[in-house]
């Protein structure tokens, strides 16, 4: 008898995690960890992120080569094609990096007109997720964005002949929208062939000048069920073009289009997180420890450079947070959860009346101890895990 793999750990998927955080400018809903490019050296942050990604070695020396690497933010875009080059390098000394592995960077649409794509892809990318956001003029406006509907649609045209897959984001549930323009700038982004859309909900996180707006009566924010009329109809338009959800907010016209390494999260797989702010999970000797980097930028440089070890102060997380976290990611996933797996991990049974009472009301199927959730149940994706939770 073999003994099971261990329920979390880099057999789930191994990835890499580069937080760049400056933008050209901020966008009022945004409460990422962002900052003003302006025009600052970025030479201290790539040599930090790389010597980050060193110093994760020593102590998880058996982790194999990564099966992807995100280069996230902020606007990574703004780093040029041999800055890339250099935390590549960086990633693949180190642990290597797997043949065919998917190396991701966001971009918007302006720096995709203005960047060397042919340049990015000899840098080693093969998958551009642009940040579209709307498709129309008005909307990019109040979004505060800084391309209109025609430099998308051409920045997603020129990605598609570069990169074998290409991603939009787009941001609805914005006051005032009705199912029918939704529909009708859904069905636009769709024409645009990219193989993968992430979907979005407008939200209005408290410190961001949309969440204060809103807190002053200046916005009036979607309510709840129009927001939920406006998640089916995007469920139901997206199957029908093909490109059915693979997570909540995540639809691929295939599963080789499908983000490897957001797989890697929601299967409960490891991942490096370096650069300011950015979290990681990584499993050594059956534990499970959460790193989270310094969130300003001068603070992670000089953190890099003084204790040249990147997750010195992970902590290990307890049984039931790793089993509540595997839970949660799972049911994101529309390939759901194996429940052996938490509840190796947490020693509870996962209550088998509750999923029973979902399955009922058609929000959840359990086939054997595979448990997962349908597009409606998706909906209520946080509160199903908050009553299974151990
Ligand atoms: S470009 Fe993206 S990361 Fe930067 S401020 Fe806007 S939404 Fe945030």
């Amino acid at each position: 008898m073999t003994d099971a793999p261990a329920p979390f750990g880099p057999h789930f998927g191994f990835g890499l995690y580069v937080h760049w955080p400056y933008c050209a400018r901020i966008c009022p809903y945004c409460d990422f960890n962002v900052y003003a490019a302006k025009d600052r050296d970025s030479g201290p942050l790539v040599e930090a992120i790389a010597a980050d990604i060193h110093a994760h070695r020593p102590r998880m020396p058996q982790h194999g080569g990564l099966d992807s690497v995100y280069f996230g933010g902020g606007t990574p875009a703004l780093l040029r094609p041999d800055e890339l080059g250099t935390i590549l390098l960086a990633a693949s000394e180190t642990f290597g990096i797997k043949r065919g592995a998917e190396i991701t960077l966001e971009a918007n649409p302006n720096d995709v007109l203005r960047a060397d794509l042919l340049g990015l892809q000899k840098a080693g990318v093969t998958r551009l997720s642009i940040g579209v956001q709307s498709l129309r003029d008005s909307s990019l406006a109040f979004l505060g964005r800084d391309h209109d509907a025609v430099s998308a649609a051409e920045a997603v045209k020129r990605a598609l002949q570069v990169f074998p897959s290409v991603s939009i984001d787009l941001i609805y549930a914005r006051p005032g929208q009705s199912p029918a323009s939704w529909e009708a700038e859904l069905v636009d982004a769709l024409a645009l062939s990219a193989p993968h859309l992430s979907l979005y909900e407008l939200t209005f996180e408290a410190k961001t000048p949309f969440g204060l707006a809103a807190a002053r009566g200046d916005i009036s924010p979607m309510g709840d069920d129009a927001q939920a009329d406006l998640y089916e109809l995007t469920q139901s338009v997206t199957a029908a073009a093909g490109l059915p959800a693979y997570e909540v907010s995540n639809h691929a016209a295939s599963p080789a289009h499908q983000s490897r390494h957001n797989l890697t999260y929601w299967r409960g797989g490891d991942w490096i997180g370096v650069g300011p702010g950015a979290h990681g999970r990584i499993s050594v000797g059956g534990g499970r420890y959460a790193s989270e980097a310094e969130r300003r930028p001068e603070a992670y440089i000089a953190n890099v450079q003084a204790l040249q070890n990147g997750w010195g102060d992970a902590g290990r997380l307890e049984p039931l947070e790793v089993a509540r976290e595997l839970l949660a990611m799972g049911l994101r996933a529309g390939e759901g959860v194996d429940l052996r797996r938490i509840e190796v991990v947490s020693g509870a049974p996962v209550p088998r009346d509750k999923i029973a009472v979902f399955a009922d009301k058609g929000w959840a199927v359990l086939e054997g101890a595979e448990l997962r959730l349908t597009p409606s149940g998706r909906l209520l994706a946080d509160a199903i895990t908050a009553a299974l939770s151990p």
